[in-house]
């Protein structure tokens, strides 16, 4: 259905109803050539009105001091509250199922706090081989915390032996047999080194079944991946700002509560003034009373700077809507995966496979290469040619064309330097 050819990749380019957003960001350059961006999955790049925003909240700082809380433009008080609507049409869900604050291991903490109960009978917490390793020593972290043993506490689902990634009736059938002891499933919505996208409806209908709590890390699915959080009845999940959202270095994060646990005083968890219910916060009494909502997770007043960036990036977001981001992405990583192939078949010996799932319904933006020899000169010969990928330990290059501002032509031009000489 693709072509191998430079006028065809110009082609699509130039058919592409989201051409025009390139320009809406500043692509990085080396010797004043733009490189090629293929890391967007670890840092997204700056939006051009992110300096604006973040001027917006500087000049009211400037101009009113304190009273900006309430006079400024974006009045800092309620600051977080313009995030309802774009950052739950990203990651469908309810308005009052999201807030925005902190960064994502925290969040992540505070939500095991409250969702993650073991007890003698059932302790146990399900997250996948090879997670992300600040995912790792939060949830290690959490199991000690409980007074629990990792050893036997942790289930660490890893590929069956000749596969590299998770199959789903794997994950399922895991979760059936071992639910019972079972108290929070934890996984990536998108795998980072891998790129596999896992069922999260179908993870969290198996765990639910079993009697587990489910959450996911969308590190690498929000702004990537088509979300249905609410509908998937996911328990809760957790995102940073900075990768596919292009909200800047250690940026702010995006939280999960679904309604059930809305109003839910009851919930252990750990509470700040933000986070008391707003009507009655002033009156500054003790006793806490959580807001209804994600946004009674909260803790500290809004950090506005950060927030400025990711209110930037996300009307962009909202201007193009997932479903015809996510229809690009599904090309342009499609033909990155098409051209790869197309060029395996001319080779005598192989350097490299693709680990991440060829169905695009199992990705999103992303191709992992597991390099079986010499993969760091591989890395080093793309960055020789200004193509700014992305390399793991021991092995693995991770290539993300982002569909707000990668090209076809990018996509053909970085395979025709993994395949030069
Ligand atoms: C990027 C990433 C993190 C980073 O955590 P921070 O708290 O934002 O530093 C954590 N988990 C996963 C799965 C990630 O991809």
């Amino acid at each position: 259905m693709f072509d191998n050819t430079l006028e065809y990749a110009r082609s699509l380019d130039s058919k592409d109803p989201l051409k025009s957003f390139r320009s809406r960001f500043y692509i990085p350059k080396v010797d004043g050539e733009e490189v090629i961006y293929f890391c967007g999955n670890s840092l997204g790049l700056q939006p051009k009105t992110a300096k604006i925003f973040i001027d917006i909240e500087l000049d009211d700082w400037a101009r009113l001091g304190v009273e900006g809380h309430f006079e400024g433009t974006n009045p800092w008080f309620g600051y977080h509250k313009q995030f309802e609507g774009p950052v739950s049409r990203l990651v469908g869900a309810l308005p009052h199922e999201v807030v925005v604050m902190n960064a994502l291991t925290v969040n992540l903490h505070l939500l095991m706090t409250s969702f993650y109960h073991p007890n003698p009978a059932r302790f146990k917490i399900l997250i996948e081989g090879g997670a992300f390793p600040s995912d790792y020593y939060a949830v290690e972290s959490q199991i000690r915390n409980h007074g629990y043993d990792v050893n036997d506490s942790l289930i660490e689902l890893t590929p069956r032996p000749g596969e590299h990634i998770l199959k789903t009736d794997y994950i399922l059938d895991k979760i059936r047999k071992e639910g019972s002891t079972i108290a929070m499933i934890l996984l990536g919505g998108v795998n980072y080194y891998t790129g596999q996208a896992f069922d999260m409806e179908a993870i969290t209908k198996a765990g639910h079944e079993a009697g587990c709590m489910v959450g996911f890390d969308l590190a690498h699915a929000a702004g990537n991946l088509k979300l249905n959080l609410h509908d998937w009845g996911v328990d809760f999940a957790a995102w940073c700002g900075y990768k596919y959202l292009n909200s800047g270095p250690g940026g702010t994060s995006g939280v999960f509560v679904h309604e059930r646990w809305a109003n839910s005083p009851e919930l252990p968890r750990l509470a700040g003034w933000w986070g008391y219910k707003e009507s009655e916060r002033f009156k500054m009494q003790p006793g806490f009373i959580p807001e209804y909502g994600a946004a009674g997770w909260q803790l500290s007043n809004a950090q506005i700077f950060p927030m400025a960036i990711h209110k930037a990036s996300l009307e962009i977001f909202d201007e193009v809507g997932m479903e015809s981001l996510r229809k690009k992405s599904d090309m342009l990583t499609g033909y990155l995966d098409f051209l790869i192939r197309e060029r395996m078949k001319g080779q005598t010996e192989e350097n490299f496979i693709i680990i991440t799932p060829s169905d695009p319904r199992d990705r999103g933006a992303q191709i992992s290469l597991l390099a079986l020899k010499n993969g760091k000169e591989l890395f080093n010969k793309l960055t020789a040619n200004h193509i700014i990928a992305d390399w793991r330990e021991p092995n693995v290059i991770r290539v993300a064309p982002v569909p707000l501002y990668n090209t076809f032509e990018e996509v053909y031009r970085f395979v025709e330097v993994l395949f030069g000489e």
